[in-house]
């Protein structure tokens, strides 16, 4: 379901569901009218500061200038959840009990909540 597909731009080929142009999260199915290309107000608006910021430094369409810390925050969150994944991988087969099993599980939501919830921004400042 998510995962498909995410190199693609958004609202393209074949039904697929149209994606924010910012945060590629997949935007709600909109009837009539011109289909929506941002699923917020900050993403249209991150969307246009990082394109600003692209021309200023004369970027490619595919390069964008994100701050070291916010780059530095996301591979964090990343590591912490592929480390939860890799005790998850270790401690499932021995796991029998549900009570086992929510422990797990819960660690691992714990380790992925940061990052359904990260939002990037492009560096806007010199
Ligand atoms: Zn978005």
């Amino acid at each position: 379901m998510e995962q498909a597909d995410r190199g693609e731009p958004s609202g393209t080929s074949r039904g697929e569901p149209s994606r924010c142009k910012w945060c590629r999260r997949v935007l709600p199915p909109r009837g009539v009218g011109r289909p929506r290309e941002y699923c917020s107000q900050s993403c249209r608006q991150w969307h246009w500061v990082g394109r600003q910021r692209a021309a200023e430094l004369q970027l490619s369409e595919s390069e964008l200038i994100v701050a070291k810390d916010e780059l530095d925050r996301l591979h964090d969150e990343m590591y912490v959840l592929a480390c939860a994944v890799d005790d998850a991988e270790r401690d499932l087969p021995g796991a029998h009990s549900a009570a086992e099993l929510r422990e797990i599980l819960d660690w691992l939501l714990e380790a992925a909540r940061p990052l359904r919830d990260r939002e990037l921004r492009p560096a806007s400042q010199r």
